[in-house]
């Protein structure tokens, strides 16, 4: 069985909604498909959750929505015409949002606003279903209440309960037809809607993946495959053909570093249970897209893909015999860990230690505190914090073991005048971080793509 799950751009409109029923239809082990809210139908449009949030917010501060009502129930309207739905689908969706706004003075805001956010997935299953069953097709909704999708955590950001793959699995053991589920929202134990985070739907579709034991999680977006570096930085690589496969752990590593097709946190259920996960384009089914799983053939000396990732700061400490002081590393990650920041790596010299943060933990007074912690409890010769750095990953399974890969980047690098700030490799030889600063990110990303790929 194939649990699909098809994004907001895959359901803009009834071009788009018929597009998906054929890709459902040309394969008889879809039989879990799951629906995010419509998207943008062109470059300025308004995406579904957002206007829901913008409703919601105007509908708390006690602002006439009207328009926002009736344009959010246009936007139904329009597939529901082009399937001659009738006005029955119509009626209900207008009904089910006069009955959440209705709320707005009721629910504290964050309560109001997932209630709200979920109308755009809930809705759209709804329509989506009837769309199918109007081409004789034997689908329908089944509601995240109803089969058990108890999630748990804060409004917006929510996790799922692990007691909820038991109940899913039983939910969908006995079901013939098709299933149109809506994505992004679940159920708390006292039966209030929460969300998770934006772009959500691909952890229902992943969660689903994961209860049914599926054969493969297909994604359905707006990109033929995953591109090996950054089309933004590196357009020529839209000539190309993309990433055909990757295992689990490259994905991580370029997702880490800001491969934006996929979101990594989105995938962990279907990636814990060994799901492979197959992203595909709506509008060219016929390409076989990006196969996402547990191992693959590999060809030595090979990489998957060049990831960079902005907003990286460097907090350095220098300390003459540093090497000989017991719990010097414990002592520095310590100051971090009272300020509650999580480190990212962690490069080495035989008297300097380098640990790289997220920039947007730091502010000014953090920063201050943690410099003056660090001065007081490590006593350093140096210590400053280097801010615009951007970290590249190269990431590939075929880097492992084969002699020179890294040389090779440090050569490409050297060849466009780029000095490199820090390196870092782990022993699974999988990926290496090289850390430039931001100014030479684009020209370090063209030049490691140069050379891997070109
Ligand atoms: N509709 C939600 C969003 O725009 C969730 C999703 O599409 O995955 O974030």
């Amino acid at each position: 069985m194939k649990v699909c799950k098809f994004g907001g751009s895959s359901l803009a409109n009834a071009d788009q909604l018929n597009k998906v029923i054929s890709i459902v239809l040309a394969d008889p082990t879809r039989r879990i498909v799951v629906v995010s809210a419509p998207g943008k139908r062109f470059e300025n449009d308004v995406k579904i959750t957002d206007l829901l949030i913008s409703m919601a917010k105007a509908a708390r501060a006690g602002e006439n929505v009207d328009c926002k009502l009736a344009e959010f129930v246009e936007r139904y309207a329009e597939m529901a015409q082009v399937f001659n739905l009738g006005d029955a689908i119509i009626k209900e969706i207008t009904e089910d949002i006069r009955k959440r706004l209705s709320r707005a003075g009721e629910l504290e805001e964050c309560e109001f606003l997932d209630l709200m956010k979920a109308a755009g997935e809930d809705n759209n299953a709804k329509l989506v279903a009837a769309a199918f069953s109007s081409r004789g097709v034997n689908a329908r909704y089944v509601s995240p209440k109803d089969s058990g999708m108890i999630l748990k955590g804060s409004f917006g950001d929510a996790q799922l309960d692990p007691d909820s793959y038991a109940r899913l699995s039983r939910a969908f053991s006995s079901f013939d037809g098709i299933v149109i589920y809506p994505g992004f929202f679940g159920y708390t134990r006292d039966g209030k809607v929460v969300t998770f985070p934006r772009g959500g739907s691909d952890i229902t579709g992943s969660i689903l993946a994961a209860a049914v034991c599926a054969d493969v999680y297909e994604n359905f977006t707006d990109v033929d495959s995953v591109y090996p570096v950054d089309p933004r930085i590196v357009p020529e690589v839209k000539n190309v053909e993309g990433i055909q496969a990757m295992t689990y752990r490259e994905m991580r590593e370029l997702a880490y570093a800001g491969f934006g097709v996929f979101n990594d946190d989105a995938v962990i259920p279907a990636v814990r249970a060994r799901i492979p996960i197959n992203i595909r384009n709506t509008n060219h089914p016929s390409e076989p897209g990006t196969m996402i799983q547990q191992s693959r053939r590999v060809v030595p000396g090979t990489v998957v893909g060049v990831a960079s990732a902005d907003g990286f700061c460097n907090i350095v400490v220098e300390k003459y015999l540093m090497n000989r002081e017991v719990g010097f590393g414990r002592k520095l990650l310590q100051v971090l860990e009272e300020e509650g920041i999580s480190y990212e790596h962690m490069p080495s010299g035989v008297d300097s230690q380098c640990v790289v943060v997220k920039e947007q933990y730091l502010t000014k007074d953090r920063e201050q505190r943690i410099l003056k912690r660090i001065k007081e409890t490590l006593n350093p010769d140096y210590t400053a914090i280097e801010h615009d750095i951007t970290i590249i990953m190269v990431v590939g399974e075929g880097m492992c073991y084969t002699p020179g890969m890294f040389a090779k980047a440090c050569l490409a690098l050297a060849s466009v005048g780029i000095s490199i700030s820090m390196v870092n490799q782990g022993s699974s030889e999988v990926s290496f971080m090289i850390a430039v600063r931001a100014k030479d990110r684009d020209a370090s990303v063209r030049a490691l793509y140069n050379a891997f790929f070109a």
